[in-house]
Protein backbone atom coordinates (compact mmCIF):
# COMPACT_ATOMS: atom_id res chain seq x y z
CA UNK A 1 0.00 0.00 0.00
CA UNK A 2 1.48 3.47 -1.11
CA UNK A 3 2.14 5.84 2.34
CA UNK A 4 -0.05 8.66 2.58
CA UNK A 5 0.73 12.09 3.17
CA UNK A 6 0.33 12.84 7.08
CA UNK A 7 -2.54 15.60 7.31
CA UNK A 8 -1.45 17.57 10.01
CA UNK A 9 2.28 19.44 9.51
CA UNK A 10 4.91 17.15 10.86
CA UNK A 11 6.52 17.74 14.43
CA UNK A 12 9.14 19.71 14.55
CA UNK A 13 9.00 20.49 10.80
CA UNK A 14 9.03 24.04 9.84
CA UNK A 15 5.22 24.45 9.02
CA UNK A 16 4.51 23.51 12.46
CA UNK A 17 7.28 25.46 14.21
CA UNK A 18 5.80 28.16 12.35
CA UNK A 19 2.08 27.71 13.52
CA UNK A 20 3.31 27.67 17.23
CA UNK A 21 5.51 30.58 16.37
CA UNK A 22 2.61 32.14 14.97
CA UNK A 23 0.78 31.57 18.31
CA UNK A 24 3.33 33.09 20.76
CA UNK A 25 4.66 35.69 19.17
CA UNK A 26 3.18 38.50 16.63
CA UNK A 27 3.57 37.43 12.95
CA UNK A 28 5.85 34.34 14.36
CA UNK A 29 9.10 36.07 14.36
CA UNK A 30 11.00 38.72 16.30
CA UNK A 31 11.76 41.05 13.46
CA UNK A 32 9.53 41.61 10.98
CA UNK A 33 11.21 40.95 7.61
CA UNK A 34 11.81 37.61 8.94
CA UNK A 35 7.90 36.51 8.26
CA UNK A 36 8.31 36.91 4.53
CA UNK A 37 5.14 39.05 4.16
CA UNK A 38 6.32 40.76 1.32
CA UNK A 39 7.60 37.91 -0.69
CA UNK A 40 4.81 35.28 0.73
CA UNK A 41 5.46 31.40 1.45
CA UNK A 42 6.59 30.08 5.19
CA UNK A 43 9.92 30.85 6.26
CA UNK A 44 12.39 28.14 7.09
CA UNK A 45 13.61 27.84 11.08
CA UNK A 46 17.51 27.62 10.79
CA UNK A 47 18.35 24.48 13.32
CA UNK A 48 22.39 25.25 12.74
CA UNK A 49 24.84 27.29 10.58
CA UNK A 50 28.81 26.19 9.29
CA UNK A 51 30.86 28.29 6.93
CA UNK A 52 28.50 29.71 4.29
CA UNK A 53 25.39 26.70 4.58
CA UNK A 54 22.96 26.67 6.71
CA UNK A 55 20.27 23.57 7.20
CA UNK A 56 16.58 24.31 8.49
CA UNK A 57 14.85 22.16 10.77
CA UNK A 58 13.92 19.34 8.07
CA UNK A 59 17.75 18.84 7.41
CA UNK A 60 17.91 21.02 3.55
CA UNK A 61 20.48 22.94 3.34
CA UNK A 62 21.05 26.70 1.94
CA UNK A 63 23.57 28.40 0.31
CA UNK A 64 23.13 31.49 2.85
CA UNK A 65 23.31 35.31 1.68
CA UNK A 66 21.27 36.10 4.57
CA UNK A 67 24.57 36.04 6.60
CA UNK A 68 22.13 37.80 9.67
CA UNK A 69 21.81 40.78 7.68
CA UNK A 70 25.68 41.62 7.88
CA UNK A 71 27.13 39.87 11.34
CA UNK A 72 28.21 36.59 9.82
CA UNK A 73 31.05 37.97 7.65
CA UNK A 74 33.05 34.73 8.63
CA UNK A 75 30.14 32.26 7.85
CA UNK A 76 28.34 30.71 10.80
CA UNK A 77 30.40 29.18 13.83
CA UNK A 78 33.97 30.00 12.90
CA UNK A 79 35.74 27.98 14.89
CA UNK A 80 37.84 31.21 16.16
CA UNK A 81 34.94 33.22 17.34
CA UNK A 82 33.15 29.52 18.64
CA UNK A 83 36.40 29.20 20.89
CA UNK A 84 36.09 32.79 21.99
CA UNK A 85 32.76 32.87 23.15
CA UNK A 86 33.10 29.39 24.89
CA UNK A 87 36.32 30.94 26.97
CA UNK A 88 34.66 34.14 27.75
CA UNK A 89 31.71 31.98 29.03
CA UNK A 90 33.65 30.13 30.97
CA UNK A 91 35.07 33.28 32.87
CA UNK A 92 31.43 34.34 33.74
CA UNK A 93 28.92 36.31 31.11
CA UNK A 94 27.98 39.93 33.04
CA UNK A 95 29.28 41.97 35.75
CA UNK A 96 28.17 45.03 35.82
CA UNK A 97 32.21 46.72 36.09
CA UNK A 98 34.61 47.41 33.47
CA UNK A 99 36.60 44.09 31.46
CA UNK A 100 39.35 44.21 29.85
CA UNK A 101 38.19 43.36 26.31
CA UNK A 102 35.93 46.72 26.65
CA UNK A 103 39.46 48.84 26.64
CA UNK A 104 40.55 46.03 23.46
CA UNK A 105 37.67 46.44 21.64
CA UNK A 106 37.41 50.12 21.99
CA UNK A 107 41.07 50.60 21.06
CA UNK A 108 40.73 47.84 18.13
CA UNK A 109 38.07 50.15 16.50
CA UNK A 110 39.60 53.19 16.99
CA UNK A 111 42.85 52.70 15.90
CA UNK A 112 41.17 51.60 12.67
CA UNK A 113 38.63 54.59 11.91
CA UNK A 114 40.75 57.98 11.50
CA UNK A 115 38.97 60.25 13.08
CA UNK A 116 36.86 58.07 15.84
CA UNK A 117 38.56 58.86 19.40
CA UNK A 118 36.72 57.77 21.75
CA UNK A 119 33.45 55.20 21.36
CA UNK A 120 30.86 53.67 23.97
CA UNK A 121 29.68 50.14 23.62
CA UNK A 122 26.03 49.15 23.41
CA UNK A 123 23.80 46.33 22.50
CA UNK A 124 22.55 46.67 19.07
CA UNK A 125 22.75 49.72 16.07
CA UNK A 126 18.91 50.81 17.00
CA UNK A 127 20.96 51.82 20.66
CA UNK A 128 23.74 53.41 18.82
CA UNK A 129 21.93 55.79 16.64
CA UNK A 130 19.38 56.83 19.47
CA UNK A 131 22.37 57.90 21.48
CA UNK A 132 24.51 59.43 18.98
CA UNK A 133 22.00 61.62 17.81
CA UNK A 134 21.36 62.35 21.55
CA UNK A 135 24.81 63.46 21.84
CA UNK A 136 24.57 65.71 18.85
CA UNK A 137 21.91 67.53 20.00
CA UNK A 138 23.27 67.81 23.79
CA UNK A 139 26.72 69.02 22.44
CA UNK A 140 24.92 71.62 19.88
CA UNK A 141 22.29 73.00 22.16
CA UNK A 142 19.75 72.28 19.40
CA UNK A 143 17.06 69.68 18.07
CA UNK A 144 16.62 69.25 14.47
CA UNK A 145 18.02 66.48 12.98
CA UNK A 146 17.91 65.32 9.05
CA UNK A 147 17.53 62.23 7.63
CA UNK A 148 17.55 60.48 4.73
CA UNK A 149 14.78 58.88 2.81
CA UNK A 150 15.28 54.73 2.10
CA UNK A 151 18.15 54.79 5.18
CA UNK A 152 17.12 53.23 7.87
CA UNK A 153 18.55 53.85 11.49
CA UNK A 154 16.77 51.22 13.94
CA UNK A 155 13.84 51.86 15.47
CA UNK A 156 14.03 54.42 18.43
CA UNK A 157 10.63 57.03 17.45
CA UNK A 158 12.93 60.16 16.50
CA UNK A 159 14.36 57.98 13.05
CA UNK A 160 11.20 56.48 12.57
CA UNK A 161 10.25 59.43 10.29
CA UNK A 162 8.48 58.79 7.11
CA UNK A 163 9.59 60.74 3.89
CA UNK A 164 7.11 62.83 1.67
CA UNK A 165 8.44 60.62 -1.64
CA UNK A 166 11.36 63.15 -2.55
CA UNK A 167 10.05 66.39 -1.13
CA UNK A 168 11.50 67.30 2.42
CA UNK A 169 8.90 67.06 5.11
CA UNK A 170 9.03 67.27 9.21
CA UNK A 171 7.57 65.27 11.57
CA UNK A 172 5.71 62.01 9.65
CA UNK A 173 5.45 59.08 12.28
CA UNK A 174 6.84 56.45 9.50
CA UNK A 175 4.68 54.03 12.46
CA UNK A 176 1.75 53.87 14.49
CA UNK A 177 2.82 54.57 17.85
CA UNK A 178 5.79 57.07 17.21
CA UNK A 179 4.30 60.40 18.73
CA UNK A 180 3.90 63.36 16.08
CA UNK A 181 6.22 65.14 18.74
CA UNK A 182 8.67 62.31 18.65
CA UNK A 183 9.77 63.24 14.99
CA UNK A 184 8.66 67.11 15.09
CA UNK A 185 12.02 67.57 14.68
CA UNK A 186 13.07 64.79 12.13
CA UNK A 187 13.42 66.75 8.53
CA UNK A 188 13.45 63.70 6.31
CA UNK A 189 14.99 64.57 2.63
CA UNK A 190 15.78 62.60 -0.59
CA UNK A 191 18.91 60.85 -0.52
CA UNK A 192 22.08 62.05 -2.74
CA UNK A 193 21.09 65.35 -2.69
CA UNK A 194 22.77 67.78 -0.60
CA UNK A 195 19.98 69.30 1.82
CA UNK A 196 19.98 73.00 3.13
CA UNK A 197 21.17 72.69 7.07
CA UNK A 198 19.79 75.53 8.85
CA UNK A 199 21.58 76.75 12.42
CA UNK A 200 18.71 75.07 14.59
CA UNK A 201 20.06 71.10 12.95
CA UNK A 202 21.94 69.43 15.65
CA UNK A 203 23.12 66.75 13.28
CA UNK A 204 22.92 65.15 9.87
CA UNK A 205 22.51 61.56 10.02
CA UNK A 206 22.91 59.22 6.74
CA UNK A 207 24.36 55.68 5.35
CA UNK A 208 27.56 56.69 3.85
CA UNK A 209 26.22 53.90 1.44
CA UNK A 210 22.22 53.56 1.89
CA UNK A 211 22.01 49.28 2.48
CA UNK A 212 18.82 49.14 4.05
CA UNK A 213 17.03 50.57 0.47
CA UNK A 214 19.07 47.95 -1.71
CA UNK A 215 22.04 49.23 -2.20
CA UNK A 216 22.70 52.94 -3.49
CA UNK A 217 26.00 54.64 -3.79
CA UNK A 218 26.57 58.10 -2.63
CA UNK A 219 26.57 59.96 -5.73
CA UNK A 220 29.83 61.86 -6.26
CA UNK A 221 30.25 64.54 -3.90
CA UNK A 222 27.39 63.74 -1.75
CA UNK A 223 28.97 63.14 1.51
CA UNK A 224 31.53 66.32 1.24
CA UNK A 225 28.89 68.02 0.34
CA UNK A 226 27.61 67.46 3.66
CA UNK A 227 30.18 67.60 5.60
CA UNK A 228 30.89 71.04 4.05
CA UNK A 229 26.78 72.25 4.70
CA UNK A 230 27.52 70.58 7.99
CA UNK A 231 30.43 72.63 8.98
CA UNK A 232 28.97 75.74 7.61
CA UNK A 233 25.48 75.85 9.35
CA UNK A 234 27.85 74.07 12.73
CA UNK A 235 25.63 71.42 12.65
CA UNK A 236 27.06 67.53 13.45
CA UNK A 237 27.77 64.84 10.62
CA UNK A 238 27.03 61.26 11.70
CA UNK A 239 28.30 58.13 9.75
CA UNK A 240 25.54 55.40 10.62
CA UNK A 241 27.91 52.80 9.35
CA UNK A 242 26.32 49.74 11.18
CA UNK A 243 26.14 47.58 8.09
CA UNK A 244 29.34 49.95 6.09
CA UNK A 245 31.31 49.91 9.48
CA UNK A 246 34.13 46.56 9.11
CA UNK A 247 32.68 45.12 5.95
CA UNK A 248 33.82 47.96 3.48
CA UNK A 249 37.23 47.99 4.64
CA UNK A 250 39.24 48.32 7.74
CA UNK A 251 37.97 52.03 8.00
CA UNK A 252 34.38 51.91 6.85
CA UNK A 253 32.98 54.30 4.41
CA UNK A 254 34.46 57.36 5.89
CA UNK A 255 37.72 55.36 5.39
CA UNK A 256 36.75 54.53 1.72
CA UNK A 257 35.29 57.93 0.98
CA UNK A 258 38.00 60.70 2.66
CA UNK A 259 35.22 61.91 4.10
CA UNK A 260 35.18 62.38 8.16
CA UNK A 261 32.27 62.83 10.09
CA UNK A 262 31.89 63.79 13.91
CA UNK A 263 30.22 60.65 14.86
CA UNK A 264 30.09 56.64 13.56
CA UNK A 265 27.85 54.34 14.64
CA UNK A 266 28.61 51.07 14.21
CA UNK A 267 27.06 47.33 14.81
CA UNK A 268 26.55 43.95 12.87
CA UNK A 269 30.19 42.79 12.16
CA UNK A 270 31.78 44.38 14.94
CA UNK A 271 29.52 41.88 17.42
CA UNK A 272 30.49 38.89 15.26
CA UNK A 273 27.05 37.26 15.71
CA UNK A 274 26.61 38.50 19.02
CA UNK A 275 24.60 41.39 20.25
CA UNK A 276 27.08 44.55 20.56
CA UNK A 277 27.05 48.05 18.52
CA UNK A 278 29.11 51.34 19.34
CA UNK A 279 28.60 54.93 18.81
CA UNK A 280 31.91 57.17 18.54
CA UNK A 281 33.77 59.86 17.47
CA UNK A 282 35.00 63.25 18.49
CA UNK A 283 36.47 63.60 21.72
CA UNK A 284 34.87 66.70 22.70
CA UNK A 285 31.38 65.83 21.44
CA UNK A 286 31.52 62.09 23.14
CA UNK A 287 32.68 64.20 26.47
CA UNK A 288 29.02 65.48 26.64
CA UNK A 289 28.23 62.08 27.65
CA UNK A 290 27.26 61.33 31.38
CA UNK A 291 29.51 60.88 33.95
CA UNK A 292 31.77 63.65 31.96
CA UNK A 293 28.73 65.25 31.12
CA UNK A 294 25.29 66.75 31.41
CA UNK A 295 23.53 63.97 27.93
CA UNK A 296 22.44 60.80 29.51
CA UNK A 297 23.07 56.70 28.07
CA UNK A 298 23.88 53.38 29.85
CA UNK A 299 23.01 49.87 29.54
CA UNK A 300 23.36 46.99 31.76
CA UNK A 301 24.37 44.28 29.59
CA UNK A 302 27.25 47.31 27.38
CA UNK A 303 29.93 45.74 26.49
CA UNK A 304 28.89 42.20 27.41
CA UNK A 305 31.68 40.13 28.17
CA UNK A 306 30.92 37.41 25.32
CA UNK A 307 29.62 40.03 22.89
CA UNK A 308 33.08 41.88 22.87
CA UNK A 309 34.78 38.51 22.46
CA UNK A 310 32.98 37.69 19.24
CA UNK A 311 33.59 41.49 18.14
CA UNK A 312 37.68 40.53 19.06
CA UNK A 313 37.68 37.05 17.68
CA UNK A 314 36.24 38.96 14.38
CA UNK A 315 38.05 41.87 13.91
CA UNK A 316 41.07 39.70 14.45
CA UNK A 317 40.04 38.06 11.34
CA UNK A 318 39.38 40.87 9.07
CA UNK A 319 43.01 42.48 8.06
CA UNK A 320 43.12 44.46 4.84
CA UNK A 321 44.09 40.75 2.97
CA UNK A 322 40.66 39.64 4.10
CA UNK A 323 38.71 42.85 2.41
CA UNK A 324 41.19 42.12 -0.81
CA UNK A 325 39.66 38.66 -0.40
CA UNK A 326 36.13 39.86 -0.09
CA UNK A 327 35.71 42.12 -2.57
CA UNK A 328 37.72 39.95 -5.40
CA UNK A 329 34.63 37.08 -4.73
CA UNK A 330 32.10 40.22 -4.46
CA UNK A 331 33.08 41.60 -7.74
CA UNK A 332 32.67 37.74 -8.90
CA UNK A 333 29.21 37.63 -7.90
CA UNK A 334 28.38 40.89 -9.46
CA UNK A 335 29.94 40.34 -12.43
CA UNK A 336 27.99 36.48 -12.65
CA UNK A 337 24.94 38.10 -11.48
CA UNK A 338 25.09 41.25 -14.36
CA UNK A 339 25.33 38.83 -16.90
CA UNK A 340 23.14 35.89 -15.95
CA UNK A 341 20.55 39.24 -16.02
CA UNK A 342 21.91 40.29 -19.53
CA UNK A 343 22.01 36.68 -21.12
CA UNK A 344 18.38 36.63 -19.61
CA UNK A 345 16.78 39.45 -20.90
CA UNK A 346 15.92 40.47 -17.75
CA UNK A 347 16.51 44.32 -16.98
CA UNK A 348 18.57 44.34 -13.96
CA UNK A 349 21.42 46.17 -11.87
CA UNK A 350 23.74 44.58 -9.71
CA UNK A 351 25.02 47.69 -7.58
CA UNK A 352 28.62 47.53 -6.07
CA UNK A 353 30.84 49.57 -3.73
CA UNK A 354 33.73 47.60 -2.99
CA UNK A 355 32.44 44.47 -0.66
CA UNK A 356 28.68 45.92 -0.85
CA UNK A 357 26.54 44.35 -3.57
CA UNK A 358 22.66 44.63 -3.88
CA UNK A 359 20.02 44.27 -6.68
CA UNK A 360 17.58 46.07 -8.07
CA UNK A 361 15.27 45.51 -10.94
CA UNK A 362 14.81 48.04 -14.11
CA UNK A 363 16.88 49.94 -16.63
CA UNK A 364 18.46 52.21 -14.76
CA UNK A 365 20.54 52.76 -11.91
CA UNK A 366 18.87 53.80 -8.18
CA UNK A 367 19.95 56.52 -7.02
CA UNK A 368 17.41 57.54 -4.16
CA UNK A 369 14.54 55.59 -2.64
CA UNK A 370 12.30 56.26 -5.50
CA UNK A 371 14.50 54.63 -7.63
CA UNK A 372 14.41 51.84 -4.88
CA UNK A 373 10.33 51.51 -4.32
CA UNK A 374 10.30 51.31 -8.45
CA UNK A 375 12.25 48.60 -8.96
CA UNK A 376 10.28 46.71 -5.45
CA UNK A 377 7.18 47.83 -7.51
CA UNK A 378 8.01 45.74 -10.51
CA UNK A 379 7.09 42.18 -8.54
CA UNK A 380 10.39 40.45 -9.68
CA UNK A 381 12.22 40.06 -6.27
CA UNK A 382 9.67 37.85 -4.92
CA UNK A 383 10.04 35.47 -7.75
CA UNK A 384 14.20 36.10 -7.72
CA UNK A 385 13.87 35.47 -3.77
CA UNK A 386 12.02 31.83 -4.31
CA UNK A 387 13.42 30.31 -7.46
CA UNK A 388 16.70 30.58 -5.58
CA UNK A 389 15.17 29.04 -2.49
CA UNK A 390 14.19 26.57 -5.23
CA UNK A 391 17.44 25.79 -5.90
CA UNK A 392 19.24 26.08 -2.52
CA UNK A 393 20.58 29.59 -2.39
CA UNK A 394 19.20 32.17 0.24
CA UNK A 395 19.14 35.80 0.35
CA UNK A 396 17.08 38.02 2.45
CA UNK A 397 13.69 37.84 2.01
CA UNK A 398 12.73 42.03 0.68
CA UNK A 399 13.69 43.53 -2.14
CA UNK A 400 15.28 46.87 0.32
CA UNK A 401 17.59 44.87 1.29
CA UNK A 402 21.26 43.78 0.07
CA UNK A 403 22.92 40.43 -0.53
CA UNK A 404 25.45 38.99 2.24
CA UNK A 405 28.21 37.46 0.58
CA UNK A 406 31.54 36.68 3.33
CA UNK A 407 34.67 35.46 3.75
CA UNK A 408 33.30 31.73 3.80
CA UNK A 409 32.03 31.44 0.54
CA UNK A 410 34.46 30.33 -1.95
CA UNK A 411 34.69 30.69 -5.43
CA UNK A 412 32.79 27.59 -5.74
CA UNK A 413 29.95 28.92 -3.45
CA UNK A 414 29.99 32.51 -5.92
CA UNK A 415 29.50 30.23 -9.07
CA UNK A 416 27.00 28.34 -7.18
CA UNK A 417 24.97 31.46 -7.01
CA UNK A 418 25.56 32.77 -10.07
CA UNK A 419 24.11 29.85 -11.54
CA UNK A 420 20.96 29.59 -9.71
CA UNK A 421 20.54 33.56 -10.51
CA UNK A 422 20.72 32.43 -14.20
CA UNK A 423 18.20 29.44 -14.31
CA UNK A 424 15.67 31.97 -12.14
CA UNK A 425 16.71 34.92 -14.78
CA UNK A 426 15.36 32.35 -17.54
CA UNK A 427 12.31 32.27 -15.54
CA UNK A 428 11.89 35.61 -15.09
CA UNK A 429 12.27 36.17 -18.91
CA UNK A 430 10.15 33.65 -19.65
CA UNK A 431 7.03 35.59 -18.06
C1 LIG B 1 20.64 47.17 11.07
C2 LIG B 1 20.81 48.65 11.05
C3 LIG B 1 20.52 49.46 12.17
C4 LIG B 1 19.84 48.90 13.40
O1 LIG B 1 20.62 47.95 14.03
P1 LIG B 1 19.90 46.87 15.01
O2 LIG B 1 21.05 46.16 15.63
O3 LIG B 1 19.03 46.04 14.15
O4 LIG B 1 19.12 47.67 16.00
C5 LIG B 1 20.83 50.79 12.12
N1 LIG B 1 21.41 51.33 11.03
C6 LIG B 1 21.69 50.61 9.94
C7 LIG B 1 22.34 51.26 8.77
C8 LIG B 1 21.38 49.25 9.91
O5 LIG B 1 21.62 48.55 8.79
Amino acid sequence: MPETAPAAPAPGGNASLWQRACAVTPGGVNSPVRAWRSVGGTPYFVARGEGPWVWDVEGRRYLDLVGSYGPAIHGHAHPAIVEAVAAAAREGSSFGAPTEREVLLAEEICSRVVGCETLRLVSSGTEACMSAVRVARGATGRDRVVVFEGCYHGHSDGLLAGGGSGVATLGLPASAGVPAGSVADTLVVAYNTVPDIGEDVACVIVEPVAANMGLVPPVPGFLQGLRDACDAAGALLIFDEVITGFRLGAGGASGFYGVTPDLWCFGKVIGGGLPLAAFGGRRDVMSQLAPLGPVYQAGTLSGNPLATAAGLASLAMLDAAAYDELGARVARLAAGMSEAFAAAGVAAQVPVVGTLVGVFFGDTPVVDYEGAKASAGTGSFPRLMHGLLDRGVAIPPGAYEILFPGLAHGPAEIDLVVRAVGEVAAELAAG
